[in-house]
C-alpha cells in the first residue's frame, strides 16, 4: 500500500470504505488517479461535480469572487449571496432561501421551519411523515427523519417527531397526513441512497392535495435530485407540485460546500432574526460557483440531459445481465444480474467509475458529460454487466 493510503487510514476517521485509488487531477468527465490511470468519472462526486471536474467557466466565477473576498460571515451584505438567492427564487417561484453548507442542513432548516409553522397552531402538531426507505442526511434528526433501520441502531436516542410510511401506499399516506399531529410531509421524488427509485407522479400529486386539505407543510428533499439531475431544473417540477419547502445542496455548488432551502409563499415568513443560522451558509464564493452553475442550465441544457438520459436506457435496457433500468435524467439506477458491487469493481478496473445504490449501480455523471465519453463508459458497463452475469 502507498504511504499516502497508509496515513490517511492511521490519521482519518474510519467512516468510509474507500476505493484503493488516489484520484489526483482531471478535466470534465474524466479523472486520473496517482500512477496516471485514466477514469471516466460516472459519479461526479455524489451528483456534486454538475459541470464536471475542474471546469473552467466555474473556476472563473469562483476564483474571481476569492479574490475579492472569500468570507464575511452573514453580519454582512455579499453580491453573489443575493443573486443567487434571487435566482433560486426567480426559477422556482419559491420566495425566500436559507443557505446552509450541505444536505443534512438543508434539511435540518425544513424541519425547523416545519415545527415553527407547527408551533403557532398549537402544542402536539409538530410530527414529520418521511417514507421507508428514504435518506435525508446523517445528523441526528435527519437520522431520525431517514426511514432505514439500520442507519438508526447504533445512535439511539434520536430525534423524536417523526413517523415512517411506505411509499406508495395511498391509505397509508392518507392516514398519516390526517393525523392531527402532522406538520409536514418530507419526500424525496426519486430515493437515490434508498435505491434509485423514483415516486409515482399519481402518488406525490395525492400527498400534495392531501397536504393542502390539512394544512400540511409539503416538503421536497431535491438534495440529489435538484439542480438539473432529473432533466428538469428540479425534480417536482415533473410531477407537477407546488411543495412549501425545498431542501438542495450536492450538485448546486458545482463542487464547493453549499446547502439551500427554499421557502415557499406559506413560510416565508416563518423563520426570523435569530431562529437559524450557519456561520459558513452563503459563502460568496461557493454562491459564485452555484450562479456559474445554474445560469448555464437553460432549457436547451436540460433537454440534453434528458437526451442522454434517454440514450443510456435505450443501450442498457434489455441488455444481457441487465435486469432493469430506474430513475430519471441522469440519476440512474441499473439491477444487474451480478451483484452490482461487482459490478462497479470491474468497471473500474477498465477504467470507468460507477456507484452503488442499494442492490443496484447507480450512475451520476457531471450533467455536461460529453456524449462520446458517456457512450465509451455505457459501453463499458454493458460488457461487464453481460460478462459477471455469465449470459
Ligand atoms: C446526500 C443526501 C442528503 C445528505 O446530504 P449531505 O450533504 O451529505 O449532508 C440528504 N438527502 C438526500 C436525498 C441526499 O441524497
Amino acid at each position: 500500500m502507498s504511504e499516502l493510503k497508509q496515513k490517511d487510514q492511521a490519521y482519518v476517521a474510519g467512516t468510509y470504505k474507500r476505493f484503493p485509488v488516489e484520484i489526483v487531477s482531471g478535466k470534465g468527465s474524466v479523472v486520473y488517479d496517482e500512477t496516471g490511470k485514466r477514469y471516466i468519472d460516472m459519479g461526479s462526486g455524489i451528483g456534486v461535480t454538475s459541470f464536471g471536474i475542474a471546469d473552467d467557466a466555474w473556476i472563473a466565477a469562483v476564483t474571481a469572487q476569492l479574490g475579492k473576498v472569500q468570507h464575511t460571515s452573514n453580519l454582512y451584505y455579499t453580491s453573489p449571496c443575493a443573486r443567487l438567492a434571487e435566482m433560486l427564487c426567480t426559477r422556482t417561484g419559491m420566495k425566500k432561501v436559507f443557505f446552509c453548507n450541505s444536505g443534512a442542513e438543508a434539511n435540518e432548516c425544513a424541519i425547523k421551519v416545519a415545527r415553527k409553522y407547527a408551533a403557532a397552531k398549537g402544542e402536539g402538531r409538530a410530527t414529520i411523515v418521511t417514507l421507508w426507505n428514504s435518506f435525508h442526511g446523517r445528523t441526528l434528526t435527519t437520522l431520525a427523519a431517514t426511514g432505514q433501520d439500520h442507519y438508526h441502531e447504533l445512535f439511539q436516542p434520536l430525534t423524536p417527531g417523526f413517523r415512517h410510511i411506505e411509499a406508495g401506499n395511498l391509505e397509508q399516506l392518507k392516514e398519516a397526513i390526517s393525523a392531527s399531529d402532522t406538520a409536514a410531509l418530507l419526500i424525496e421524488c426519486v430515493q437515490g441512497e434508498g435505491g434509485v427509485i423514483a415516486l409515482d407522479p399519481a402518488y406525490v400529486k395525492e400527498a400534495e392535495r392531501l397536504c393542502r386539505e390539512h394544512d400540511v407543510l409539503l416538503m421536497v428533499d431535491e438534495v440529489q435530485t435538484g439542480n438539473g439531475r432529473t432533466g428538469s431544473l428540479y425534480a417536482y417540477m415533473q410531477m407537477g407540485i407546488t411543495p412549501d419547502v425545498v431542501s438542495t445542496a450536492k450538485g448546486l455548488g458545482g463542487g464547493l460546500p453549499l446547502g439551500a432551502a427554499l421557502l415557499g409563499k406559506k413560510v416565508e415568513n416563518v423563520l426570523g432574526f435569530g431562529d437559524h443560522g450557519s456561520t459558513f451558509g452563503g459563502n460568496p464564493a461557493a454562491c459564485a460557483g452555484a450562479i456559474s452553475v445554474l445560469e448555464r442550465m437553460d432549457d436547451a441544457f436540460l433537454a440534453a440531459v434528458c437526451e442522454k438520459s434517454d440514450y443510456i436506457r435505450t443501450t442498457l435496457q434489455n441488455a444481457p445481465g441487465v435486469e432493469a433500468v430506474s430513475g430519471m435524467g441522469l440519476m440512474v439506477g441499473i439491477k444487474t444480474t451480478a451483484p452490482a458491487a461487482d459490478v462497479v469493481r470491474v468497471c473500474m478496473e477498465r477504467g470507468v467509475l460507477c456507484l452503488t445504490a442499494k442492490d443496484k449501480v447507480r450512475l451520476l455523471p457531471a450533467l455536461n458529460i460529453p456524449q462520446g465519453v458517456l457512450a465509451e463508459a455505457i459501453e463499458t458497463i454493458k460488457t461487464v454487466a453481460k460478462e459477471l452475469a455469465n449470459v
